[in-house]
């Protein structure tokens, strides 16, 4: 049976770069990015904060087999826990209208992944 609400995964130019880079990983991502969409506010998922000095709050982690750790926004979030008003995602395309969607920011491995914020480009919500 068809879960009564499905969240929507958007990928960013920088998630689509991430699957270029690792293309032996590309289905096992593909695969954890759909169990994320079913599931995205549980454990084992955490918010970020600051790593190695750059500001990833407003961002969820998982980890991934092989220290891998994918990275991305629950746009319900941005607004449910005010993250938008704080500035945290440079989100403001985000709002009530598609509280949906997921927006996969990048994955890689654990010692890459904190190295900078990652761009977040614009999902197209007319889709
Ligand atoms: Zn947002």
């Amino acid at each position: 049976m068809a879960p009564a609400f499905k969240y929507v995964p958007f990928y960013t130019e920088v998630f689509f770069e991430c699957l270029e880079k690792h293309r032996d990983k590309q289905n096992r991502i593909l695969e954890l990015v759909e169990r994320i969409c079913e599931n995205p506010k549980v454990r084992p998922s955490h918010f970020l904060g600051f790593k190695k000095g750059i500001d990833l709050r407003g961002k969820r982690r998982r980890h991934m087999s092989g220290n891998y750790v994918i990275i991305y926004i629950v746009c319900e979030e941005c607004i449910s826990l005010g993250h938008k008003t704080k500035g945290y995602n440079n989100c403001h395309f985000c709002s009530n209208k598609q509280p949906n969607w997921i927006i996969f920011v990048a994955f890689d491995k654990w010692d890459d992944i904190y190295s900078k914020n990652w761009p977040i480009s614009r999902p197209d919500f007319t889709q």
